[in-house]
């Protein structure tokens, strides 16, 4: 065990349990333990010092017994404890749909204009994180080390704190933290503030993230000071002392890099490649969501084919759009508008030698058929408007087996701060500079593309999700902050350069 991080057990906490639930006919409920790799960087502290998970486990039919019977048994192959938080229909709707969704995702990648501020919304966003500190006050023990995640459950300090729990509480935001113009609309801007102070420590994913929040708290609260200046700080507001660190999140890089090594993905590369013969394959993969600037990037694609008229016939973009909460009205008018656009750019240039310029898939891809994309493409194009981290870009990234290949990258991309040296930054929004980008990228030379590549793998390698754990749990209780300096090569995320096309 490692003998820096926090003593007593681990308790996570998260809107959704780490299990796939799934009901049969016959045998009631089944729990599969989940593979994500929040999961995997998690389950060897878990298992470690012992812990529990506390989340809801996705359905909100109700029956208790049946799913605590799946979950125990699923946790004794686990290794962990996994505790349920259950909701009912309403609930979901306006907790996980409502306040999470229609809310805090907008406002936090900068896009009010979809937000939809019901004050319903927030009275069961406090009512359902209410109840996750209760399933947490109810399990939890002194010296247990709690670990809060993600925007669904801001107030669970605060409910906690009321319910007397004084144990170490900590939160990590996995998506961006706002400026102080976007954030003050927040109608509920002080309640939420509030909340994040009763933490002990709060875990951003960029130091501009954690320059949003420490802006918006000196001026919104009084008597603010914050100490340090490396990648943890202290901030003493509210009454409160409490740490504020940036906490890149990543990916298990050896697990990616080791599988797109495998015989078995080396053969559905090149099946993949062989079916292009002398074009290069241009790939996207996102979750159907506006904050993934789809159609931005089907626009920037269609102006590159139009001023580059080298690129017609000689590449083709395959853009993957994973389903997701299609029953928000935003996301299927999205879906539709994706689709249009699709077909408008091949109608325009589908040629009759059999060229179509974008394969477009809209499912979820087995792990090996996304892998084999990762492996036998030649340029990625992930160009968020707004993304906290995006792991597809380092996942890309850590199965270019042959480093040939060309990340271009939204500087708005958490990620975008870590791999800006090695990858073509674009804004998003920018049609003639992604344009050029991707043009930049088509003819770049084997060598530059492996400078460029090694470069980006070197950083992820070296800061991969276990490195991210551990920090993050060192950085709760190390005595001298100064053993968490920037790294050497930061660069501040907001030096943009001027692009002259
Ligand atoms: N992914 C997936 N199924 C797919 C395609 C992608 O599960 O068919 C995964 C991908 O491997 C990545 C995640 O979805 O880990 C997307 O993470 P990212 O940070 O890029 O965006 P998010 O969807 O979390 O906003």
């Amino acid at each position: 065990m490692n003998m820096e991080h926090p003593q007593g057990r681990l308790v996570v906490v998260s809107n959704r349990l780490p299990v796939v639930l799934e009901q049969n006919a016959h045998h009631g409920w089944r729990a599969k333990p989940g593979s994500g790799g929040l999961v995997t960087a998690l389950l060897p502290v878990l298992r470690d010092r012992g812990g529990m998970w506390i989340g809801w486990p996705g359905t909100s039919v109700e029956d208790p017994d049946g799913i605590k019977t799946a979950l125990d048994s699923a946790s004794k192959d686990a290794g962990y404890t996994l505790h349920s938080v259950p909701l009912n229909k309403e609930e979901v709707h306006k907790f996980y749909q409502g306040f999470s969704n229609e809310i805090i995702w907008p406002l936090f990648h900068d896009l009010q204009s979809h937000c939809s501020f019901d004050p319903s919304y927030w009275r069961t966003y406090i009512e359902v994180n209410r109840r996750y500190a209760e399933t947490v006050a109810r399990h939890s023990r002194e010296h247990d080390f709690v670990w809060v995640h993600d925007y669904h459950l801001i107030h669970v300090a605060s409910e906690l704190r009321q319910l007397n729990v004084h144990t170490q509480l900590a939160f990590f935001l996995h998506i961006p933290f706002p400026s102080l113009d976007i954030f003050t609309k927040l109608p509920w801007r002080f309640q939420l503030l509030r909340a994040l102070l009763e933490y002990d420590l709060v875990g951003f994913q960029t130091l501009r993230d954690r320059r949003n929040f420490i802006q918006c708290a000196r001026t919104l609260l009084d008597d603010v000071t914050v100490q340090g200046k490396g990648q943890v700080v202290t901030m003493h507001a509210g009454g409160r002392t409490l740490r504020l660190g940036s906490f890149p999140i990543s990916i298990d890089y050896n697990a990616f890099m080791k599988h797109a090594a495998s015989p078995e993905i080396a053969a559905l590369a090149s099946d993949l490649r062989t079916r292009l013969p002398n074009r290069q394959l241009i790939l996207g993969v996102d979750r159907l969501d506006y904050t993934k600037g789809i159609p931005e990037r089907l626009e920037a694609f269609r102006n590159a084919l139009l001023r580059y008229p080298d690129l017609l016939e000689r590449v083709r973009l395959v853009q993957v759009v994973v389903p997701s909460r299609e029953d928000i009205p935003q996301y299927s008018e999205l879906k539709t508008r994706i689709e249009r656009l699709v077909g408008e750019i091949n109608g325009q240039f589908t040629r009759p030698s059999g060229w179509v310029p974008i394969h477009y898939v809209f499912r979820s891809l087995t792990r090996s058929e996304l892998l084999a994309y990762y492996r036998a493409a030649e340029i990625a194009l992930v160009t968020p408007l707004k993304d906290g981290m995006n792991l597809v870009a380092k996942e890309f990234c850590a199965c270019s087996i042959e480093e040939e290949s060309v990340l271009i990258l939204s500087e708005f991309a958490g990620a975008a701060a870590q791999l800006q040296n090695g990858a073509l930054l674009v804004n998003p929004y920018d049609r003639d500079g992604v344009a050029d980008a991707i043009y930049t990228a088509f003819g770049l030379p084997p060598a530059a593309r492996r400078t460029r590549m090694r470069r980006l793998r070197r950083t992820i390698r070296e800061h991969d999700i276990f490195w991210w754990v551990d920090s993050f749990l060192r950085a709760a209780i190390a005595k001298d902050l100064s053993a968490f300096p920037l790294p050497p090569d930061y660069v501040p995320q907001d030096s943009f350069t001027e692009t002259v096309s």
